[in-house]
C-alpha cells in the first residue's frame, strides 16, 4: 500500500509540475507580450434590440503572439491575476479604451457608451481610484460614457470595501454593471445595498433560451429582478432572433452578442458605425 501510495503520490506532483511549468512559461510570455504592445482591445457592439440603434460596445482583450496565433482571454487573464500583471494591463486597457471612446466622440458619436472590464485584483488594488482617476483624465473621457464590468463573484468577496469602491465610482459619474450575473450567488438583499446601474445577463442563461417552455427561465427572473431593483439589464451571447425576440418578452431591450455584432478591431468598429449611421 506504501509504495502504491508513493507511486500515486510522485505521479501527481510530476503532473503538477508540467502544469506550473506551463503557467510560469505562460506567464513570462504574457509579460514579454504586454511590454512589446502584443495586446489590444476589440469593441464588441451593444444594441438596443428594438431599434437595432448602438448603444456602445464593450472592450475585449486580444493576444496575438509573435507566431500570429491567438491565445484567448479566458486562458490569459486568470494568469494575469495569479501573477499581479493584470493591475498594468488592466491599467493600460482602462487608458486605451477610453481613449478609443474620445476618438469615437470626434468622429461624431457622442452617445457611445465604453465598457471596460475590471478583475477582482485590479478592483481590490489600493490604487484602483488613482488609476481610474487618472485614466479618465489623461485621455478626457467623459465619465459618464464610462461603464465598469465587475462580476458578480467579486461583488461577494469584501462588501465592505466593495460598497466604499462603488461609492467612489459613482461620484466620478462612472457606471457600474455586474457581470455574468446569475452565475455568482448574491443575495438580494446584498445586491439592493450596492451603487449598481446594470445588470448582464450571462451568455449561459441567454443561451438557455429554448423555442418553448421559458416561463421558468433563469433569464426572465434575472430580468424581473433587475426591473423590481430598478437597474437596467442587457443580455450577452444573443445569437439568434429567437433568443432576441424571447428577451424583449421579457422585457430586456440591450443586447450583445454574435447575433448582432462580433468583437472588432478599432478600424472595422469605426465602418461599422459608419455604414450604421449612413
Ligand atoms: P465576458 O466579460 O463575459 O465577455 C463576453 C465574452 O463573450 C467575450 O469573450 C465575447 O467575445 C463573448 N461573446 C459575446 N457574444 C457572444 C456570442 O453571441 N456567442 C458566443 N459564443 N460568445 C460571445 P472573450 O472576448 O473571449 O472574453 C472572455 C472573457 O475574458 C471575458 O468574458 C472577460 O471575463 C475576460 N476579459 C476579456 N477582456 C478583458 C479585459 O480587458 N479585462 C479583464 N479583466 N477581463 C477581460
Ligand atoms: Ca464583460
Ligand atoms: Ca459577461
Ligand atoms: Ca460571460
Amino acid at each position: 500500500a506504501k509504495t502504491h501510495r508513493r507511486g500515486g503520490y510522485e505521479y501527481f506532483t510530476r503532473s503538477m509540475g508540467v502544469e506550473i511549468r506551463e503557467r510560469v512559461l505562460l506567464m513570462h510570455a504574457l509579460r514579454a507580450a504586454f511590454e512589446h504592445e502584443r495586446l489590444f482591445l476589440v469593441y464588441q457592439p451593444q444594441v438596443d434590440m428594438r431599434t437595432g440603434k448602438i448603444l456602445g460596445a464593450e472592450a475585449l482583450l486580444r493576444w496575438k503572439t509573435d507566431e500570429g496565433k491567438f491565445i484567448p482571454p479566458d486562458q490569459f487573464i486568470p494568469i494575469a491575476e495569479y501573477s499581479g500583471l493584470i493591475v498594468d494591463i488592466g491599467e493600460w486597457v482602462l487608458r486605451s479604451a477610453c481613449h478609443e471612446l474620445v476618438t469615437l466622440r470626434e468622429l461624431g458619436y457622442i452617445d457611445f457608451q465604453m465598457a471596460i472590464n475590471v478583475s477582482q485584483a485590479q478592483f481590490s488594488h489600493p490604487l484602483f481610484m488613482q488609476t481610474l482617476h487618472r485614466a479618465l483624465e489623461e485621455t478626457q473621457a467623459p465619465p459618464e460614457f464610462v461603464e465598469l464590468e465587475i462580476t458578480e463573484s467579486m461583488a461577494m468577496k469584501d462588501p465592505e470595501l466593495l460598497i466604499k469602491t462603488l461609492h467612489q465610482i459613482k461620484q466620478l459619474g462612472v457606471s457600474i454593471s455586474i457581470d455574468d450575473f446569475g452565475t455568482g450567488f448574491s443575495s438580494l438583499s446584498h445586491l439592493q445595498k450596492l451603487d449598481i446601474d446594470k445588470l448582464k445577463i450571462d451568455r449561459a442563461f441567454v443561451n438557455d433560451i429554448q423555442q418553448d417552455g421559458n416561463e421558468g427561465s433563469i433569464a426572465k427572473m434575472i430580468v424581473q429582478l433587475g426591473q423590481n431593483l430598478g437597474l437596467s439589464i442587457i443580455a450577452e451571447g444573443v445569437e439568434n432572433q429567437m433568443q432576441a425576440d424571447t428577451l424583449m418578452s421579457y422585457g430586456c431591450h440591450l443586447a450583445q452578442g454574435y447575433f448582432y455584432a462580433r468583437p472588432i478591431a478599432k478600424a472595422e468598429l469605426h465602418e461599422w458605425l459608419k455604414n450604421r449611421s449612413a
